[in-house]
């Protein structure tokens, strides 16, 4: 048995912990750049200091905004306080603070690539939706509108110095916002659960992530402000940045990056309209193709966390999923312009991605196809 590990330097968990930020922040420099949602003020209350609101998921052009921004101001600290993009958007001004250049020259894929010589100036990061996880992952995803692609800029030095997760912070989030957050957070558990790269410390995270998000979901979709549903998704996402961080996703994620770069449509929107038939395709490969892959078998047991039932099975994973989708009213992928006619592109970018090396079994290109024209058609009726 041999693994690594990494995550933030500290991570603080419980409701009202958000009240703590500032205090943080004054002990970790003398000026924070605030990086918001689209709606800067929602949280005005919690922190002082020159505000960065983000719009959308990041592009390289806003990070080079944000970064003229914290250089005006001489920032040395970065607190996000938002969902996945107002936080890979704080990560990566954190890290681009400490080192010269431009976003693209440390850019993976589309960039030079070059290491981020010097550890990032000290962020910290406060999510306001129970999905992304990413105050505990080491990467921040940058979209290049003129490439049409995503890419990451990613090193362990930009693993947050503090984790705030604050469950009440998401009390307000639209039910809509809630169903697609959520499910891309139950993603994040069974990918790297089922990962050709999980580890043992890893399990431990999803075993238990996936057992307090399936019953609380609904809950939470239904009445924002119950508490202990709220407070289990943040844990089941928190939960599953651990997991993703350390162990990898797989074919959901795998479709996610091509579709995000290539249309505009919300990450957590495009897993959560592609799980249920990522999910059935993996079942059904792995027991055609590799009947004895202890991938199966983690199947069988994401069924019995999902259902809580004793003797469920890999299929029962599938139509739970399915069903969860149905009743959070996920729109399908034709909701965000997309057609049969991007099928194959999207299925060759997808077979490349960094996300479907970890997948447990290598799918054939007819079932990467088939997956997609499953998720394009409405699956709300
Ligand atoms: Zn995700």
């Amino acid at each position: 048995m041999a693994f690594d590990f990494a995550t933030a330097s500290r991570i603080r968990f419980g409701e009202g912990t958000a009240r703590e930020v500032a205090g943080a922040a004054a002990s970790l420099g003398r000026r924070s750049l605030v990086v918001t949602g689209r709606s800067a003020g929602r949280f005005a209350a919690l922190l002082n200091g020159p505000r960065f609101a983000v719009p959308g998921e990041p592009t390289i052009d806003l990070i080079r905004q944000g970064l003229a921004l914290a250089r005006e101001h001489r920032c040395d600290v970065v607190v996000s306080i938002g969902g996945g993009s107002a936080i890979d958007t704080g990560k990566a001004l954190a890290a681009l603070l400490a080192n010269s250049g431009d976003p693209l020259d440390y850019l993976e894929v589309i960039g030079r690539g070059l290491p981020l010589e010097n550890p990032s100036a000290a962020f910290i990061a406060v999510p306001t939706t129970a999905g992304t996880g990413s105050e505990v992952t080491r990467n921040a995803v940058l979209a290049s509108p003129e490439h049409r692609v995503k890419a990451s800029l990613r090193s362990a030095t930009m693993l947050p110095r503090l984790a705030v997760v604050d469950p009440e912070l998401a009390y307000d989030l639209p039910p809509a916002i809630t169903a697609s957050t959520g499910l891309d957070a139950l993603t994040q558990l069974i990918e790297p659960y089922v990962s050709s790269r999980a580890n043992p410390m890893t399990d431990l995270y999803c075993v238990e992530g996936i057992r307090a998000a399936a019953p609380a979901l609904p809950h939470a979709f239904l009445n924002g402000r119950d508490a202990p549903a709220r407070r289990a998704m943040a844990w089941a996402s928190l939960l599953g940045g651990l997991a993703l961080a350390n162990a990898g996703l797989g074919a959901v994620h795998g479709f996610a990056a091509p579709i995000g770069g290539m249309f505009p449509a919300p990450h957590g929107a495009v897993c959560a309209a592609i799980l249920p038939q990522a999910t059935a395709v993996n079942v059904r490969a792995l027991r055609s193709r590799a009947p004895q892959s202890p991938a199966l078998s983690r199947y069988d047991e994401v069924a019995r966390l999902l259902t809580g039932r004793p003797h469920a099975t890999a299929s029962d994973a599938v139509t739970f999923v399915a069903d969860l989708c149905r009743r959070l009213e996920i729109p399908s992928l034709a909701a965000y312009g997309i057609g049969p006619s991007d099928i194959s592109t999207l299925a060759e970018k997808a077979a490349r991605s960094s996300s479907m090396q970890a997948n447990p079994i290598v799918l054939l290109s007819e079932e990467l196809r088939e997956i997609l024209t499953l998720a394009l058609p409405a699956t709300t009726n």
